[in-house]
């Protein structure tokens, strides 16, 4: 197969300094240094503190590290929720955060909407006994958006909940105030270019308080073993994790936060809009393609999703025999939509070349 430049939303493309970092990890031999030593220390420290100003993290947060964003659902559910989490619905994520509630066997609820359509302000209804509001910033299967002002208004008008953010497929780019909101979390291996096998959790004290609440007083239930959040918070005071972690995922996470401060957050999500925009203008143009998400206010900058009037499979081959490989539609629309990724890890410049090989293949 010829090099290809991978526009799939996740596992994606590389971010362009990952490169030079792994071989600047291996030549310090990163992967073989003890997790209990003072080198590991000072790479979480460095990793830390780059979270912590790219997302401008007030001071009561840590960020702790998981397996995936699927384990940091898992965490939430056991460690901060005693009976109710409310999940907003509106595609195959954050349906499967709201499934993992009933297969634990609590008595969480759910507000859904169209696959496509996102939520509006006037319209969602949560319950007042809410513990735990689960939104999701981009839903990558449907390339819908929460905007930023609804997260923050829905987290003010329930302030007895925790309002916990998938940020999975779009974080650096949402704006959060993490002073409105109690964590938010992301996987490696979508908009930040790395290897999948990390999942990053930022979460604040309220969190922590709740999970000490739940253990002390619920007897006979487990909030985990090795990753609960009281025993993560405990270890990432010291910089620690409890297990062997993923030393070279946390140091290359770091290496390339700082790349993307260098660069600037602003700029970064400047140049996604442009791209998203690039796309988006072409898409509207092109006779046999539409674009899915009618409400503009709802269009992911990150994740577009194309309606193709022709078998999106073959235009997905047509397309990779020129070097992009992209994502298909998802579940039942698999056969019938494209789904284009738009990460930092991509230039104008890719963005631009893409839509001739688009062009050239529906
Ligand atoms: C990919 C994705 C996940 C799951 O991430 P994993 O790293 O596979 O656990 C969760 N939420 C959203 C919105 C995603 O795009």
């Amino acid at each position: 197969m010829s090099h290809q430049t991978f526009l799939t939303p996740g596992p994606s493309a590389l971010y362009p300094s990952f490169e030079k970092h792994l071989r600047t990890a291996l030549d310090a031999q990163i992967p073989s240094i003890s997790h209990r030593g003072k080198k590991f220390q000072s790479i979480y420290r460095e990793t830390f503190e780059a979270l912590q100003e790219l997302f401008s993290l007030p001071e009561e947060y840590a960020v702790l590290f998981c397996g995936s964003a699927n384990e940091i659902w898992e965490r939430l559910l056991m460690n901060c929720v005693e009976k109710h989490s409310f999940h907003l619905v509106n595609g195959a994520f954050s349906k499967k955060f709201y499934q993992f509630s009933q297969q634990l066997h609590l008595q969480s609820g759910q507000q859904t909407a169209a696959f496509g359509a996102g939520f509006e302000l006037e319209n969602t209804q949560i319950p007042k006994d809410t513990e735990l509001l689960a939104l999701t910033h981009n839903e990558t299967s449907a390339g819908v958006i929460m905007p930023e002002e609804v997260i923050h208004q829905l987290a003010t008008q329930n302030p007895d909940a925790l309002t916990v953010v998938d940020m999975v497929s779009s974080a650096p780019y949402p704006q959060l105030d993490f002073r409105k909101i109690d964590s938010a979390y992301f996987s490696v291996q979508k908009a930040f270019g790395m290897p999948a096998g990390l999942g990053v959790w930022l979460v604040n004290k309220a969190c922590l308080a709740k999970a000490e609440e739940i253990e002390k007083n619920i007897e006979g239930r487990s909030t985990g073993t090795y990753h609960r959040l009281t025993h993560l918070w405990e270890t990432f005071e010291k910089f620690e994790t409890p297990e062997t972690p993923n030393v070279l995922g946390i140091y290359l996470l770091g290496k390339i936060a700082q790349d993307m401060l260098q660069k600037g957050r602003d700029t970064i999500r400047k140049e996604t809009d442009l791209k998203a925009n690039m796309l988006y203008d072409f898409v509207e143009k092109k006779e046999g393609l539409e674009i899915f998400v009618q409400n503009p206010a709802h269009r992911s900058p990150t994740v577009i999703v194309v309606n193709t009037a022709t078998e999106s499979s073959k235009i997905i081959q047509k397309i990779a025999a020129k070097g992009f490989e992209i994502g298909s539609g998802y579940g039942e629309y698999k056969n019938k939509q494209i789904r284009i990724a738009n990460f930092p890890a991509t230039s104008v410049a890719q963005i631009e070349e893409f839509i001739k090989v688009l062009d050239q293949s529906v």
